[in-house]
């Protein structure tokens, strides 16, 4: 069984044990179980330890997956240590009495305690896993010839046997911002799409042909109309829904009055410290910048 490759394999079941599937994390860094967008666990699993290499397997689930070996970034890849087991449940299957399914964003907040933004950690290995879940789900077949993709040894990639064409997970760079005025207020906006009174960061895509600070600039032209300067990176966080790379930045504010662009930007406003709203969970880089700003590490004070 080769631990080099990205490859499908027989599931380590451990018979000695009816139906308590050990894999110590001694050896496996990671064991991911998904269904369609969550994470199934044990419910007796705490919060904190959904990560943990430790699973109760039900001959059930058990019998009806396949295992998937992905060469862990951090491992040598050559052991067993440098391997995360993940595979994807079917859609239908139900799960066993006593488990339970975690929206995996969702689980970052409980996984993490700490704002951190983890892209080697227990974290990092939950999103690769999910990430490259996600992206084979979605690469069966050639996207030049449409014949059916086969998986290479050694490698993540899947290649075309017709036409050759190879193709890697996708990566999709996106920026986030904390933008800072004067008066060290934060710009913090409320998108359509969260919760009622929850505000966070400026966030966006980088567009073909941009490059990063060009995407910051544009993204907070767009959605709340200013001007921004001394745009400087602080910090990335893996966010694979379904395929970002999270670029976190700071800029200042340089002019223009808040505009919000009525598409995705409902409201915007300038925050100080002392009168919050709801704010993103722990765990994201939106939250590490804001807590950042809320230390006195960004903005005019810092002592940078
Ligand atoms: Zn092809």
């Amino acid at each position: 069984m080769s631990m080099r490759g990205v490859h499908t394999t027989m599931m380590l079941y451990n018979s000695h044990d009816k139906g308590r599937l050990i894999l110590s994390s001694n050896i496996f860094p990671g064991v991911y179980l998904f269904q369609g967008n969550t994470l199934v666990a044990p419910g007796d699993i705490p919060d904190s330890m959904i990560h943990e290499g430790i699973l109760n397997m039900p001959a059930s689930i058990a019998s009806s997956i396949t295992m998937l070996d992905i060469p862990s970034i951090n491992g040598p890849r050559n052991e067993a240590t440098g391997v995360i087991q993940s595979a994807d449940l079917p859609p239908d299957l139900p799960l066993p009495a006593g488990w339970r399914g975690i929206p995996v964003r969702q689980a970052l907040t409980l996984m993490t305690n700490d704002v951190t933004v983890d892209g080697t950690g227990p974290v990092g290995r939950l999103f690769r896993a999910y990430h490259i879940l996600q992206w084979r789900r979605e690469s069966v077949f050639c996207g030049s010839c449409g014949s059916r993709n086969e998986d290479t040894l050694g490698s993540l990639a899947r290649r075309c046997p017709v036409c050759g064409r190879q193709e890697f997970p996708r990566i999709s760079p996106a920026i986030i911002v904390i933008i800072i005025n004067d008066e060290d207020k934060a710009l913090l906006a409320h998108n359509k799409q969260f919760a009622p009174g929850l505000y966070s960061l400026i966030a966006g895509f980088t567009e073909a042909g941009e490059n990063l600070e060009a995407t910051v600039a544009r993204e907070v032209r767009e959605e709340v109309g200013l001007a921004v300067q001394d745009i400087c990176y602080v910090a990335s966080q893996p966010w694979p829904f379904p395929n970002s790379l999270m670029l976190g930045f700071t800029a200042r504010y340089a002019a223009g009055t808040i505009r919000v662009d009525g598409k995705e930007i409902e409201d915007a406003r300038w925050f100080s410290r002392d009168m919050l709203p709801a704010l993103p969970g722990n765990g994201s880089v939106s939250r590490y910048l804001i807590n950042r700003w809320l230390e006195g590490k960004l903005g005019p004070r810092a002592a940078q």
